[in-house]
């Protein structure tokens, strides 16, 4: 009368080439991967599941089924900014062109902002990704609706923001966060102070207590630069990592976003601490900020997420291109043709991203695991012939191969149409962006 569990599934899709990212790093041909309610309940071989009585089948033929990419530092919203202000050092954009926008900044901007950039991610195959911003409400709302999944953390800072007139109140804020989204299959909540240079010892030990208490993650961006670590030096005696280190910051619930400037007893400490750290290789470079360690954070067992960081810093927020730029900056710099390999760089855009999330089933595919998946077209010019999908991921695909996204085991995209996003009418509300942006100071 009834379906077993095991022969009954919501949906079976079915793909030439699966790459699962699991344990034993498996790449199936002619595969077929079975989800219920949301999850992954069965992979294998097409054969193996011709027995599965699916309610609904996705038949993507020629593509390569994969993981969704994990974008584990970005403030989303920022794709306002994209292409405003170029070309400029970190502190000097910062001050002059970002923070006093930000001040104007409402709800509804973020909000539209976040939409803009999550349809980017899902074109582009992220479907999860960590997110530090102002008025981070406003980017819930907006992953929401479009169906991703997000770390979300609103940006504490020892002085006001649009959100909060007071740290404690930042921090309040925070509190009704994590109670709102508690239950969200998509959505969780993280502390985020901003950097070492934004707060004060006091509020770094009340975010840390915080995280503690509510047993969230931690996430902050830290040593990004050479001028932070001078101005921490200054003020504190201690460089970033050592002042975040004795004020008990650096643990396995907490992510550090950039760690460019850092030193061999710094990585020693970092790996110690098991925290994660999350690699931005397009934005350190754009800002001329400095080369993350990465090779040293791998030799020493560490596996760092990947990042975009903003869209005003980037200028997108494509994770292949961040694939791509992470696999080739190390090898110049080091002058190794063997450091970063295709493999390294993506398990850091998968595995390393759930763990800087706090969210550790994602970013593979294997049976229990959210039904978080992507599909590239095999038939794209620039993946012929193919030989390794891993090479193709990282040195040779742009993300403009995606033919489907799909989060929670709901399709968000696929070929050419937005199915959570109504997206010709965002095109017509982001041109309020350009007007937001340009209005006087
Ligand atoms: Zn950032």
């Amino acid at each position: 009368m009834h379906q077993t569990m095991n022969h009954s599934c919501d949906l079976l899709i079915t793909a030439d080439l699966l790459l699962t990212q699991d344990e034993q790093g498996r790449v199936i041909e002619d595969a077929a991967v079975a989800v219920s309610q949301g999850r992954i309940c069965a992979l294998g071989r097409r054969a193996e599941l011709a027995h599965m009585q699916a309610a609904e089948r996705l038949c993507l033929g020629r593509s390569l089924l994969m993981p969704g990419l994990i974008n584990a530092h970005t403030h989303v919203s920022m794709t306002f900014f994209r292409g405003l202000a170029d070309d400029l050092p970190l502190m000097e954009w910062l001050h002059q062109h970002i923070f006093p926008r930000e001040k104007r900044l409402s709800a509804e901007i973020v909000q539209l902002g976040a939409l803009l950039g999550c349809a980017e991610m899902i074109r582009t195959g992220t479907t999860a990704f960590q997110d530090m911003y102002l008025l981070e409400d406003a980017v819930a709302l907006a992953v929401d609706q479009a169906g991703l999944r997000c770390r979300m953390g609103e940006v504490i800072f020892a002085f006001p923001s649009p959100a909060y007139a007071s740290a404690e109140e930042g921090l309040a804020l925070v509190r009704g966060q994590a109670k709102r989204y508690k239950n969200h299959p998509r959505i969780g909540v993280a502390v985020m102070p901003h950097t070492v240079y934004t707060t004060t010892e006091e509020l770094l030990a009340a975010c840390r207590d915080l995280a503690q208490e509510l047993d969230l993650p931690l996430h902050i961006h830290l040593s990004e630069s050479p001028a932070e670590v001078e101005a921490c030096l200054a003020s504190h005696g201690l460089r970033p990592v050592q002042y975040c280190r004795a004020l008990g910051l650096l643990s396995p619930r907490s992510s550090v976003a950039h760690g460019v400037v850092l030193t061999d007893e710094e990585l020693d400490a970092l790996a110690e601490s098991r925290c994660h750290v999350v690699h931005n290789p397009r934005s350190n470079m754009k800002l001329a900020s400095g080369i993350a360690p990465v090779p040293g954070m791998l030799a020493r067992g560490m596996l760092p997420g990947l990042g975009t960081d903003g869209a005003s810093s980037n200028n997108c927020l494509n994770m292949f291109a961040e694939m791509s730029a992470c696999a080739l900056v190390h090898k110049v710099h080091s002058m190794q043709a063997t450091a970063c390999p295709a493999q390294s760089v993506l398990d850091m855009a998968t595995h390393g991203g759930a763990l800087a999330l706090g969210w550790p089933e994602l970013g593979k595919i294997a049976p229990g695991a959210p039904a978080d998946m992507i599909a590239l077209d095999l038939d794209s010019p620039n993946l012929l012939p193919l030989y390794s999908p891993v090479s193709h991921l990282v040195y040779a695909a742009s993300g403009h191969e995606l033919r489907m996204s799909m989060v929670d085991g709901k399709v968000l995209y696929q070929d050419g149409r937005y199915l959570s996003l109504d997206y010709p009418a965002l095109l017509g509300e982001a041109q309020k962006l350009k007007r937001w942006v340009l209005e006087k100071q």
